[in-house]
C-alpha cells in the first residue's frame, strides 16, 4: 500500500482518490476552496465511460445520474427547424457529480479530503514526494497533479506551458423550468438544442434543477453561448467587474459586469431563435469562462503526474472535460494495479493517455476553430452545417449511435 498526495479536489482528484482509496491505497486530497464545491458549476454531457468509472468508484447501479434527452434540434434565428438528429443522451450537472464522488470518498477507506489547504509546490526525496502546503508539508510515495487549468504543480515541472487563449468566450447559465413559456418547453426543453448565428454557436440541454431535482417542473436548462472576442480591449472588458477590476485569469461568476450581461441580453434577442433568447433573458446569472486549449509537453516525471484539466484542456465542444479526467483516472489505477504504486506505473500510466488527450485537444480545436475571433478577421473557414455540429459536438466517441431524422 502507498500514500498517494493528491493536489485539487474537484472532479478530477475525487475521481483518482476514491479509485486509488478502493484499490487499498491511502490518499491525501488537497483542495484549497475551503467549502464544498457542490453548488458550482453547470451543465455536464455524460458518456458511458464516464458512467463505468463512476461505478467503479462505487457508485450504486441505477443511481439517477441526470435528465435524459431522445435527440438533437437546431433552430434559425426566425425559430424554424434546421435539422434534427436523433441521439439519446443523458445530461448530468457538475454538482450532481461533485456530490456523489464527494459521498463516495467519505466512504472509501484512508481517504482524508484536506479543504482550504493551497498546495504550494513540492520536492522529491530519493524515496518520496514532499508537497508544500498552506498548513506545512506532508509526504507521500507519489503526487498526482489534479489542480486544474493553471496547475502549481504542472508550473513547476513545465513552467513555459500554460493555458493558450481560444480567441472566443462562452456565456454559459442555467434557466429553471418553472420560469420558461409552453413554447420553450414544447420545442427545446426537453432537447439538445443548437442555435449558430454567423461565427458562434449557442448550444444547451435540460440538467438537474436545485437540489439535483429531476422531476419534471423542477429541472433547468444549461446553456453555452460561443461567441468571439479578440485578445486585447475586447476580452478585458469582459473580463472586467462593474468596479473596474480586471480579472485576466478568469472572472468569477457574481463578478460579471451587469452591463456586458445586458449587451450579451440584447445581442440573443437580435441573434437567436426566439425560444433561445428568452432562455437567455430568463437566467438570472449568467457567467462567462474564456475558451483556451492546453497540451503539457509530458503528463508524467519522476514520482509525480498529472491528471485531468491539469494536464490537457480540450475546448468544451468535445464535452469530454470530466471523462477524459475518469479515463486518466482509471488509467492511473489499472497502471497501478498492474507495476504497483511506482514511478514505473506513472509511465505506463502517461503511455496510455498521452496519445488519446491529444487527439482531444486536436479535435476541440478544429470543432471550435470557425468561432475564433481570428477566423472571423478574414480567414476563409467556412459556416458549419447544423447537421455536422449536431452530429460532432459532445458525442459519445465510443459509441456515435446517431442518427438523422
Ligand atoms: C467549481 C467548478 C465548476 C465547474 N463546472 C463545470 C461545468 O459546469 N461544466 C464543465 O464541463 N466543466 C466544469 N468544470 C470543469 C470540469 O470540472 C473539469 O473539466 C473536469 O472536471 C476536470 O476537472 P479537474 O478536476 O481536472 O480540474 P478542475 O475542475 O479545474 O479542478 C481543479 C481543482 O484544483 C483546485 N486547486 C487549484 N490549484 C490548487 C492549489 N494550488 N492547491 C490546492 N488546490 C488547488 C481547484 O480549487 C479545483 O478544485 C468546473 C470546475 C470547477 C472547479
Amino acid at each position: 500500500m502507498a500514500h498517494v498526495l493528491i493536489a485539487g479536489g474537484s472532479l478530477g482528484g475525487l475521481m483518482c482518490a476514491n479509485l486509488l482509496a478502493r484499490a487499498g491505497h491511502q490518499v491525501s486530497v488537497f483542495e484549497k476552496a475551503a467549502s464544498a464545491l457542490d453548488g458550482r458549476g453547470a451543465g455536464i454531457v455524460t458518456h458511458s465511460a464516464l458512467i463505468q468509472g463512476l461505478y467503479r468508484c462505487g457508485m450504486p447501479v441505477g443511481t439517477e445520474l441526470g435528465v435524459s434527452v431522445p435527440s438533437r434540434i437546431t433552430l434559425g434565428q426566425q425559430g424554424d427547424v434546421l435539422g434534427e438528429l436523433n441521439m439519446p443522451q443523458v445530461l448530468t450537472s457538475w454538482s450532481r457529480l461533485y456530490q456523489i464522488l464527494h459521498g463516495l470518498l467519505h466512504e472509501a477507506p484512508r481517504a482524508t479530503l484536506h479543504r482550504g489547504v493551497v498546495v504550494y509546490g513540492f520536492t522529491e526525496t530519493g524515496t518520496g514526494v514532499n508537497l508544500q502546503t498552506s498548513t506545512g508539508d506532508s509526504t507521500g510515495d507519489l503526487l498526482i497533479g489534479c489542480d486544474g487549468l493553471r496547475s502549481s504543480i504542472r508550473r513547476q515541472l513545465w513552467p513555459a506551458s500554460s493555458p493558450v487563449y481560444a480567441g472566443y468566450v462562452a456565456w454559459r447559465g442555467v434557466c429553471p423550468e418553472s420560469l420558461l413559456s409552453h413554447e420553450c418547453l414544447n420545442t427545446v426543453f426537453e432537447r439538445f438544442g443548437f442555435c449558430l448565428p454567423a461565427g458562434e454557436q449557442l448550444i444547451g440541454y435540460p440538467v438537474a434543477g436545485p437540489g439535483n431535482q429531476c422531476a419534471a417542473g423542477q429541472r433547468a436548462w444549461n446553456f453555452v453561448w460561443y461567441r468571439a472576442a479578440a485578445t486585447g480591449r475586447q476580452l478585458e472588458t469582459l473580463l472586467t467587474d462593474d468596479n473596474g477590476q480586471h480579472h485576466p485569469e478568469g472572472i468569477a461568476p457574481h463578478k460579471v459586469s451587469r452591463q456586458q450581461v445586458e449587451r450579451m441580453r440584447n445581442d440573443a434577442r437580435n441573434l437567436l431563435a426566439p425560444v433561445f433568447a428568452e432562455i437567455v433573458e430568463k437566467t438570472l446569472e449568467p457567467f462567462l469562462q474564456p475558451i483556451s486549449d492546453l497540451a503539457t509537453p509530458q503528463m508524467v516525471q519522476g514520482r509525480v503526474a498529472l491528471l485531468g484539466d491539469a494536464a490537457y484542456v480540450a475546448r468544451p465542444h468535445v464535452g469530454m472535460g470530466v471523462t477524459k479526467a475518469m479515463q486518466d483516472a482509471l488509467a492511473l489505477e489499472a497502471a497501478f494495479s498492474e507495476h504497483g504504486a511506482t514511478s514505473a506505473a506513472l509511465v505506463a500510466y502517461s503511455e496510455a493517455r498521452t496519445s488519446i488527450n491529444r487527439q482531444l485537444v486536436d479535435r476541440g480545436r478544429h470543432l471550435g476553430a470557425y468561432m475564433q475571433s481570428s477566423a472571423l478577421e478574414g480567414s476563409t473557414l467556412p459556416p458549419r452545417a447544423a447537421a455536422k455540429v449536431m452530429s460532432e459536438t459532445a458525442i459519445d466517441l465510443d459509441f456515435p449511435a446517431a442518427t438523422m431524422v
